[in-house]
């Protein structure tokens, strides 16, 4: 058995119509996974790329996370076994300024919703008595950052609960861990990139000398999900070409 394939297994990832969760999915294709592409909007190109590396059709599902328990039915019905928990927003004010609403919304979204989603797959399979989780967390979750409050909130949540999460369930045969991507090019960066003193910055002092790039993050969560990582638990794993090395 390859150690590192998925076939024979069945991926939920949330926010997969863009971005990292679209990279995700792709490469969990081309590992062998079942894919479901959950997006709250359609998921139609992803699906197209999932085509380009995997005979599997894969699958595309609405889902969306202005409830954060939108999820909460999804696993009693059909047997997923890795569930990579993407969608997340971010919200940009001076800390002195920042509102309830961006402060509610970022944290629903990427802790509330991540939370009750890891949950009820948790019921649906422990006991089947294995099972994998991929939580997406940030350098937010080591670093403070500057005008997103909420964002490195939730992002320290998502570490924590991480953990949390393994500690309870890995006696039950579920790894529960994350993964730190450092600046990858997607449209959660875009204002970054468009600021080229904000950008020389960034780039300065990523070791690998470039920004990240989605497949970067991709290959990991394949990693994570697979047979290989059966003893890695509770672990948040820097993707970040080295920036909190410096
Ligand atoms: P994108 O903005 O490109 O993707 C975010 C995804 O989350 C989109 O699919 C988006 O859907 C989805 N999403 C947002 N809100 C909801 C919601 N209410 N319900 C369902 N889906 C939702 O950004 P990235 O690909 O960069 O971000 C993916 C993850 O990676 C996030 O958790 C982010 O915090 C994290 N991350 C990103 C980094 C980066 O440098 N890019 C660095 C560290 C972490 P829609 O397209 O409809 O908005």
């Amino acid at each position: 058995m390859n150690p590192f394939s998925l076939g024979g297994q069945v991926a939920l990832v949330t926010g997969a119509n863009t971005g990292i969760g679209q990279a995700i999915a792709v490469a969990l294709s081309q590992a062998g996974a079942d894919v479901i592409a959950a997006g709250r909007r359609d998921c139609g190109e992803t699906l197209a790329l999932m085509g380009q590396v995997s005979e599997k059709a894969g699958r595309g599902l609405r889902l969306d996370f202005s409830d954060p328990m939108a999820a909460c039915d999804l696993f009693a019905s059909e047997r997923i076994d890795i569930l990579v928990n993407n969608a997340g927003i971010i919200r940009r004010a001076d800390a002195v300024d920042f509102s309830e609403a961006d402060w509610d919304e970022v944290m629903d979204t990427n802790l509330k919703a991540l939370f009750f989603t890891c949950q009820a797959f948790a019921r649906a399979a422990l006991p089947r008595g294995r099972g994998k989780i991929v939580n997406i967390a940030s350098l937010l979750s080591f670093q403070g950052g500057i005008r997103v409050p909420s964002y490195t909130a939730s992002k320290h949540g998502v570490a924590g609960l991480t953990k949390l999460m393994a500690n309870e369930w890995a006696a039950g045969g579920l790894n529960v861990n994350a993964i730190a991507p450092g600046y990858i090019e997607t449209n959660n960066t875009t204002a970054l990139r468009a600021d080229p003193d904000r950008s020389r910055a960034i780039l300065d002092r990523i070791p690998a000398g470039r920004w990240g790039r989605p497949e970067d993050i991709g290959q990991t969560a394949v990693f994570l999900s697979a047979p290989a990582s059966d003893y890695i638990n509770g672990a948040v794993l820097n993707v970040d070409g080295g920036w909190l090395a410096r």
